[in-house]
C-alpha cells in the first residue's frame, strides 16, 4: 500500500544542489540564479516559482493588451476594429482564469511533477546553449501545433462544441486575457497538447519550464486582437499568429492550429482574413455573442 512518506518522497529533490559543491560551477547570472533557486527551494520549489512566474507574466501580458483596448492604442493594428471588451466581459474572463489556474492547471502541474522526474530530464548545470534552447522550443511549438490541431478540430464536433469548447468561443473578438478562458475539460485536454511534445523531446528542465511560459505568452498574443507587425515571427513563413487565430474566433470552422498555418493548409481548413494592402481589413460590426 502506498504510504504518505512514499508520496512526499516524490516531491523531494533527487540530488544535492549546494552551489559550493556543484561541478561545473555556474558560469553566468542565469545559471547562478537557477542554481540558487535549487539550493534554496529544491526541485518542487523551482516548479512552484516557474508556475507563479507563468501566471504573473500571463497577467502582465493580458494587462498590457487591456491598456491597448482601454486607451484605444494602435487602432490600425486592431483586428476586429469595433469590438472592445466591456468591463463585465473582462470580469467574467478573469473569474474563469483564476478558477482554471488554481483548480485545474496547478493540480495538473503538481501531478505531472513526479512524472517528469522519471523521464531522464535534468536540472543540472550547465544550462543548454542558446541554440539548443531555441531548437527545443521550436520543436515544442511545432509538436503542440500538431496535437492542438487535431484536438481543437475534435472539439468542434457538435457534441464537444456544445458541451465543452463553446465556452472558449464565448468571445468572438478575443482579448489578451481570454487565452486560457475555457471549460476545465478543455484546459485538461489542451494541456496535454502542450505537455506531450515536451515529454517526447525531454529537454533540460530550464527549457521545459520556459516552454510553458513562452507558450502562455504566445497564447496571450494570439488572443490579443492586435496584429503587431513588429513581432518578428509574424514574418516567418507559415506563421499565422494573431490574425490567424482571431479569424478562428470570428469564423469558427477554420484555422484550428495554434499558430502555424501549414496543417490547416494541408487538411483544407485554412482561411485567410481578407486584407487590403497588407493592413487588416476593417471588419463590419456584428452583434457580440
Ligand atoms: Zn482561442
Ligand atoms: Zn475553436
Amino acid at each position: 500500500m502506498l504510504k504518505l512518506a512514499d508520496i512526499t518522497a516524490l516531491f523531494k529533490s533527487s540530488a544535492n544542489y549546494q552551489i559550493s559543491q556543484l561541478d561545473p560551477q555556474p558560469a553566468n547570472f542565469i545559471e547562478y540564479g537557477w542554481a540558487w533557486i535549487l539550493q534554496s527551494y529544491g526541485e518542487f520549489g523551482l516548479f512552484l516559482i516557474f508556475y507563479t512566474a507563468m501566471a504573473v507574466l500571463y497577467a502582465i501580458g493580458g494587462f498590457i493588451f487591456y491598456l491597448f483596448d482601454k486607451y484605444k492604442l494602435f487602432p490600425k493594428r486592431k483586428l476586429q476594429v469595433t469590438k472592445y471588451p466591456s468591463s463585465s466581459d473582462i470580469k467574467k474572463c478573469i473569474e474563469n482564469l483564476v478558477t482554471n489556474y488554481i483548480l485545474v492547471i496547478l493540480p495538473l502541474g503538481v501531478l505531472s511533477f513526479p512524472m517528469t522526474k522519471y523521464l531522464g530530464m535534468t536540472y543540472t548545470l550547465p544550462l543548454p546553449p542558446f541554440w539548443r534552447f531555441c531548437l527545443d522550443i521550436f520543436l515544442c511549438l511545432l509538436g503542440e501545433d500538431f496535437f492542438q490541431y487535431w484536438m481543437h478540430r475534435g472539439f468542434h464536433y457538435p457534441w464537444f462544441y456544445k458541451n465543452v469548447h463553446k465556452e472558449h468561443h464565448y468571445y468572438s473578438a478575443p482579448f489578451g486575457f481570454t487565452a486560457s478562458y475555457a471549460h476545465p475539460v478543455e484546459v485538461v485536454f489542451l494541456g496535454f497538447a502542450t505537455f506531450a511534445p515536451a515529454l517526447m523531446i525531454r529537454p533540460h528542465f530550464f527549457t521545459f519550464y520556459s516552454w510553458f511560459i513562452i507558450r502562455q505568452l504566445d497564447a496571450v498574443l494570439t488572443h490579443s486582437g492586435y496584429d503587431l507587425e513588429l513581432f518578428p515571427l509574424n514574418h516567418m513563413p507559415y506563421w499565422g499568429g494573431t490574425s490567424f487565430h482571431d479569424y478562428h474566433h470570428k469564423e469558427f470552422t477554420c484555422n484550428y492550429a495554434s499558430r502555424f498555418t501549414f496543417l490547416d493548409k494541408m487538411f483544407g481548413t485554412y482561411k485567410e482574413k481578407p486584407t487590403s494592402s497588407g493592413a487588416p481589413k476593417l471588419v463590419k460590426s456584428e452583434k457580440s455573442k
